[in-house]
């Protein structure tokens, strides 16, 4: 039997607790001061006053394996998403070969539980092979040890209508949910950057908003027309925002994420033409950043995901064009969140506890995780210091990739500790 006493934390930044967890359960909450001697054989971590929140659910992760072993495995994903205070994350499809079949999702999963640092919950394809051509084998997926509950083609977009249609009917049998990739093919071909007034300026082919907007737009339509359930992956733009608005006030079955670098970084960075910083969907302007803050803090989008994108440097050190879209996320996410939303006032803990570890649970029908911070529940929990500042620095990183936009920047926060059911995955800010 393990067994744990956290004194002096604060649940969602609150009052301080003495929290005693035994096995994978929280056993007893108490005021600090207060703790029975029952407890005393157990191994004490002095919280001294930081903040404990449910450990963190990331409905969007690149762990590249199976095929990309070389930018992440699911062993260094996981141990990234401990270190940024996740206990679960869902593992994107687009791996070669892509999670389109039972067997893939049930390999990825398998290797989750090996790795033992973080739940893994599998995203199916959509599509066979990400092709746009045949719905995958969604019913296998779900039936499947992995219990597949969310759908995408993420890094592409489902833009044939009657596919995504077909898409949106299917996965109701399960309550099974589509996360769309909202990028019209047509519009963005060949775009490397957000199209505005400065793309011109920079030669680089624009990727306009209106190519989110529309389909974003038409998938709503869509869900409500079938009565399904749709979920946007990384809303980027202020016409998106409204369109969800809308999508919400009419009843209809639509979430939406917005991710830490969409809340901080802006498309001026690119004049620096450093690939670190291209991204799909790019980095907008400030207007839209101002945008997707107040729509995270009014509720309009539901969560934040990371979009972790792990790239090898031979992937990013090259010129723009050729550079691979993505950045690193999962270790910097509460921080990033903490700067943009909780140090401006938008957002207090337990709002950030809701957007990181209740909601996206729900979305994914995640057991387990995402619960109230209460004796009985699964002690699935991090523990985090708001009061210190870092200088970051790409290389502390668990990740095999490097591709950090932050590095060198400075960001408040630092996760101390991590349990996953009782058990530590991260103390003292080192992976165990
Ligand atoms: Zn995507």
């Amino acid at each position: 039997m393990s067994s744990y006493l956290v004194r002096n934390a604060r649940p969602y930044g609150g009052d301080p607790v003495d929290l005693a967890i035994e096995n994978d359960r929280i056993a007893s909450l108490v005021s600090t001061g207060a703790t029975a001697a029952t407890y005393s054989t157990a191994e004490v971590i002095d919280a001294d006053g930081a903040i404990l929140l449910p450990g963190l659910v990331d409905l969007h992760t690149h762990l590249r394996e199976p095929g990309r072993e070389d930018a992440e495995t699911v062993e260094s994903g996981t141990q990234a998403a401990a270190l940024g205070g996740f206990t679960a994350v869902h593992a994107m499809a687009n791996t070669d070969p892509v999670a389109d079949t039972a067997g893939v999702v049930e390999q990825v999963w398998r290797l989750g539980r090996e790795a033992g640092y973080c739940d893994v919950y599998p995203v199916g394809a959509v599509t066979v092979g990400l092709a746009g051509q045949q719905l995958a084998e969604l019913g296998a997926m779900a039936d499947s040890a992995a219990r597949v509950r969310v759908f995408s083609d993420d890094g592409k977009c489902v833009s044939d209508a009657v596919m995504m249609r077909r898409a949106l009917e299917y996965v109701k049998a399960f309550d099974g949910v589509i996360a769309q990739h909202a990028q019209e093919p047509r519009l963005t071909e060949e775009a490397q950057m957000n199209e505005g007034e400065l793309s011109g300026r920079l030669g680089l082919r624009g990727w306009p908003a209106v190519a989110e907007e529309a389909i974003i737009a038409r998938d709503c339509l869509l869900a409500a027309h079938v009565g399904s359930r749709l979920h946007v992956c990384h809303v980027s733009t202020a016409g998106s925002v409204e369109i969800i608005r809308w999508a919400k006030s009419e009843g209809w079955n639509v979430t939406a994420e917005v991710t830490p670098h969409h809340l901080l970084l802006t498309d001026d960075l690119a004049a620096t033409y450093d690939p670190i910083y291209k991204v799909n969907p790019p980095l907008r302007t400030a207007a839209d950043v101002e945008a997707v803050r107040g729509a995270l803090g009014d509720g309009t989008i539901d969560i934040v995901a990371t979009d972790h994108a792990p790239h090898p440097h031979e992937d990013k050190d090259c010129e723009w064009a050729a550079a691979a879209f993505g950045m690193l996320g999962l270790e910097t996410a509460l921080s990033v969140v903490q700067h943009t939303m909780v140090d401006t006032g938008v957002l207090d803990w337990a709002a950030v506890a809701e957007r990181l570890s209740a909601r996206p649970a729900q979305i994914g029908h995640v057991s387990g995780h995402g619960r109230p911070i209460a004796e009985g529940e699964p002690a699935n929990l991090v523990l985090y210091d708001p009061t210190v500042t870092r200088i970051v620095d790409a290389a502390e990183t668990a990740s095999l990739s490097r591709n950090n936009p932050y590095r060198g920047m400075e960001l408040p926060g630092r996760v101390l500790a991590t349990f996953l059911r009782g058990k530590p995955t991260v103390l003292d800010g080192k992976v165990q």
